[in-house]
């Protein structure tokens, strides 16, 4: 069944917005008790008492079930903004919805659409951050999500004269991400191992663990440890993103998880010096090293590629990488998955001008002709990219909070030339090629 006939026959007969993710698929960061079903809407605090007796509203959060009620009834809910975009574009677009529902059995979806939208139900996928320690500071991410960049902020002091960041993402610390240090009591963590241990090592298909970078916290460790150490009580695929930089253990990783079914997710969407530019603190010929490391020892690695407005220039050029390593190891070993950023809506592409982003889209094209009837490539990674061409194509904001382009330009150029300062670069010499665009820029 093709995606296009997946969402017309199955998804839309259950109702016109209806989405698995929002029963069965969360993301939740525990240092900070946030939730989100699935990773795109806006995320909300979990009850720390009420999560300590039912540890099942880790996920079941009154957010949550609000938004099923909306689906079930085929209303769209407002965090689910990402999809109805797309969706709206036209075009047999196929949105998130769509691949994220078609990962469960039929019944299943069936099921979630037949049990009442307050009931709680077991998660079938699951995206965990213990905290936020992370030795990557990337331009499109921000305090909350590393502790390199709360280094920056409380260094440095907040970025200055960012009119469009509306969520405020450079002025401050993000203190409420990190609620708990390591070896505090955390009831967030205890209610996830004590739903872990009660339900979840047997209801869920994939566990991916995110951070920060969780190579580097003890709590991703431990769970290692209760694979290696409960082996055959659970079928859990266990996926880890790292960004396999410098002080990620890929050896201890692959020592520690022999035999376990594991999966390695991580970030990229560019090559050499500009991918280095895009996300400070990485080695990228290290992480070159460090994928075919992992590839040799038997593990899949997905490549998620953020795109952005820096990444479009050698977005093709990782994608002929990605292409060599299907060829050497084999179509299902090595994947990909193009996700449009949206925060910060300066870092978008959208804000490129029509030129730069016309060549851009062109120069997609013309390496999605060459290679869409390459049989090394999966049907949703042509479709990612095809979606990308036609995001390029039509959708002429960022999003509806964006505020108008003269501001977003403001903000790319404020921005850089303080991350330049702060980081030690120089935009103008990694992205020659957006110079005289990037010069152009009145603060
Ligand atoms: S954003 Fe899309 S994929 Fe995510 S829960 Fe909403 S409808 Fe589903």
């Amino acid at each position: 069944m093709t995606d296009l006939e997946f969402k017309q026959q199955v998804l839309d007969a259950l109702s016109a917005t209806f989405c698995a993710a929002k029963w069965y698929n969360a993301t939740i960061w525990l240092g900070s008790g946030m939730t989100t079903s699935c990773h795109h809407p806006p995320a909300h605090l979990v009850d720390r008492d009420k999560v300590q007796a039912n540890p099942r509203l880790l996920h079941n959060t009154d957010q949550k079930k609000a938004d099923r009620k909306q689906m079930l009834a085929g209303e769209r809910p407002s965090g689910c903004e990402y999809c109805w975009k797309i969706e709206d574009m036209g075009r047999a677009a196929i949105s998130d919805r769509v691949y994220k529902s078609k990962i469960y059995p039929i019944e299943a979806l069936h099921e979630a659409r037949n049990i009442s939208w307050d009931q709680d139900v077991n998660l079938r996928t699951l995206e965990i951050a213990f905290d936020r320690t992370c030795q990557f500071a990337c331009s499109y991410c921000n305090p909350a999500f590393s502790s390199t960049w709360v280094r920056d902020i409380r260094r440095n002091g907040p970025y200055h004269n960012l009119v469009s960041d509306g969520r405020n993402h450079f002025t401050h610390d993000h203190a409420n991400a990190q609620l708990y240090d390591y070896g505090d009591h955390n009831p967030y963590i205890d209610a996830f191992f004590a739903w872990w241990e009660s339900d979840l090592h047997r209801t869920l298909q994939e566990l991916r663990i995110t951070g920060g970078e969780p190579l580097m916290s003890g709590h991703t460790w431990r769970l290692i440890d209760w694979f290696r150490d409960n082996r055959g009580r659970s079928s859990t695929r266990l996926a880890i993103n790292s960004n396999l930089g410098p002080q990620t253990d890929v050896y201890r990783l692959i020592d520690s998880t022999q035999g376990m079914p594991i999966e390695i997710y991580t970030s990229q969407e560019s090559v050499g010096k500009q991918a280095e530019y895009i996300r400070d603190g990485l080695d990228y010929p290290l992480w070159l090293q460090n994928v075919q490391t992992l590839l040799d020892a038997g593990i899949t690695v997905h490549v998620m590629c953020t795109i952005n407005a820096l990444c479009l220039t050698t977005l093709p050029r990782l994608l002929n990488e990605l292409l060599v390593w299907k060829h050497i190891y084999g179509r299902e070993r090595v994947n990909f998955t193009l996700n449009i950023l949206r925060f910060p809506s300066f870092q978008s592409a959208l804000v490129l001008p029509d030129n730069l982003r016309n060549q851009f889209k062109n120069d997609l094209e013309q390496w999605l002709v060459s290679n869409r009837g390459h049989n090394y490539l999966h049907e949703h990674e042509i479709n990612h990219t095809q979606r990308l061409i036609d995001y390029l194509d039509v959708v002429k904001t960022p999003h509806r909070e964006a505020f108008d382009m003269p501001k977003l330009h403001n903000d790319f150029r404020q921005f850089y030339s303080q991350y330049d300062l702060r980081r030690g670069k120089s935009f103008s010499e990694y992205f020659p090629e957006l110079r005289e665009w990037y010069d152009s820029i009145q603060v």
